[in-house]
């Protein structure tokens, strides 16, 4: 049985979902800039879990918003010179893109905050009528303004900070930082801004305003899915304060305990010593590494740690997985042409089902894909073995195996076309031309010989649009899109 750990009890659990389908939402993407790696690791893990449960029977009904309106997607429209919905329906576009080209499956439904205004606006008269939140003057200087800001009163919800087990003196000193005596409590969140000069503003019984962004998760969430749901997933940094609020708002409102059965948090891929987010500029775009690794190598990059790990994003290790990636898409291609329309054994013959119980094994244990990659590996090199037996081999047993090598790797959402590599898109004549060419650049820089190093490299970009990086390993070449 799967389990799963749930940063709500701190425990590895079985999973069961109360019915189904599962009832599975996650925090998507605030639309202010091209997604980063970060992102791809996150959605992709929890795509795999989606995938995963299906696999073991249990449909889903997967549910992600975005948050198109927010303080920094104003900065972004301000940044690219155009309206800040503009600039959320561009980042919007480029997420869609780049999560298809990943094999990301589409949610069955997104939300959109600026969809959601009048929903979100009864979700917080309700909690005023409950005595679990208050409207205070937004503008106390300008007593002209007469809008108002609404915040949670925290010490109405004595659960607070269940998900993320800080004390009450921790998150009030979290809180402090930035004080606002208007607050009757240091850890009391907003629900509703009042409008600031400029910015984009609804109508409200608040007067002019918008909507703080841990409400819109609950009222988005339970207006899909109902009060409770099975899954929230998202990035371990939104335990605190974001996902802790989504459960203060939620239970104050409808009682209903807990919100969500389980709080699935994907760890955090860093940049150096960073964690990699837009906010510190220490990111890496998805567009920038598709435009060198085929995007399913990417994908099994990401996969090859377990989805709670935390790590360091190494070039040196994408490169691993991009040959990894070609060594498991060549012996499928090779095992595939040798078996052209042979029937696979199936059942109680399959040769392979070890594989097929490995895997389940691994991925039961709260996900493990770093173990189930493990198992394709094995399972491609018995391929291989078998591949190299000639004339030898009995080709339904080869068809068993590729079979069951395109079930596991479809559960991982791993494609092994080869037409997806981005070699493929020139022939061996040409790579072998530019290989020649950037090696005579390189004896070239060796040698110091700096004009003819720069002539070679106007060749291989006026000839074959070849760009040639130069890192302290050697030079490297792209194709420039
Ligand atoms: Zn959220």
């Amino acid at each position: 049985m799967l389990q799963l750990t749930n940063t709500l009890t701190g425990q590895k659990e079985p999973f069961i979902p109360v019915t189904l389908p599962v009832r599975m939402y996650v925090c998507g993407l605030t639309p202010k800039n091209e997604p980063h790696l970060g992102h791809a690791r996150n959605f992709i893990a929890n795509d795999v879990l989606r995938r995963y449960l299906e696999y073991r029977n249990m449909p889903v009904r997967y549910v992600q918003n975005f948050t198109d309106i927010d303080d920094k997607i104003i900065e972004a429209g301000l940044r690219d010179g155009i309206p800040p919905a503009e600039a959320a329906r561009r980042y919007m576009t480029g997420y869609f893109d780049d999560m298809d080209a990943l094999g990301v499956r589409r949610a069955d439904v997104y939300t959109y905050v600026t969809e959601y205004i009048p929903k979100i606006i009864t979700f917080v008269e309700r909690l005023i009528e409950s005595g679990h939140a208050y409207s205070i003057p937004g503008n106390p200087d300008d007593p002209e303004n007469t809008d108002q800001d609404v915040y949670f009163a925290t010490d109405t919800f004595p659960d607070y900070g269940k998900l993320s087990k800080r004390d009450d003196e921790a998150m009030q000193a979290g809180a402090r930082i930035a004080a606002d005596e208007r607050k009757r409590d240091p850890r009391d969140f907003a629900l509703w801004k009042s409008a600031k000069v400029g910015e984009p503003w609804w109508p409200s019984p608040w007067g002019h305003g918008r909507p703080g962004w841990h409400i819109e998760c609950s009222t988005m969430a339970m207006d899909t899915l109902g009060e409770q749901i099975d899954i929230h997933g998202g990035g371990m940094d939104l335990i605190f304060p974001h996902h802790e609020n989504e459960i203060a708002q939620s239970e104050a409102l409808t009682g209903v305990t807990p919100f969500a059965r389980y709080w699935v948090h994907t760890g955090l891929l860093q940049l150096g010593d960073e964690k990699m987010a837009h906010s510190t500029g220490a990111f890496v775009t998805i567009r920038s590494v598709l435009r060198e690794v085929p995007a399913p190598a990417l994908r099994l990059y990401l996969l090859a740690q377990s989805y709670r790990t935390q790590f360091t994003y190494l070039q040196e290790q994408v490169r691993a997985a991009v040959t990894r990636w070609r060594r498991w898409v060549e012996a499928r291609s090779t095992a595939a042409q040798r078996i052209g329309a042979v029937v696979p054994l199936v059942g109680e013959d399959d040769p392979f089902l070890a594989y097929q119980t490995d895997f389940i094994a691994a991925l039961d244990d709260d996900l493990n894909t770093a173990r189930g990659v493990a198992t394709i590996d094995d399972l491609v090199r018995r391929l291989n073995d078998l591949t190299a037996q000639g004339a030898q081999v009995d080709l339904a047993v080869l068809a068993a195996g590729v079979a069951m090598l395109d079930t596991l790797v479809g559960v991982l959402g791993i494609a092994l076309d080869p037409a997806l590599d981005i070699r493929a898109t020139i022939d061996d004549a040409t790579r072998e031309a530019i290989e020649e060419l950037v090696g005579q650049r390189t004896a070239a820089r060796q040698a110091k010989q700096w004009a003819e190093a720069d002539r070679l490299r106007r060749e291989l970009d006026e000839r074959f649009g070849v760009e040639v990086k130069d890192t302290s390993q050697g030079s490297t070449w792209t194709m420039k899109s």
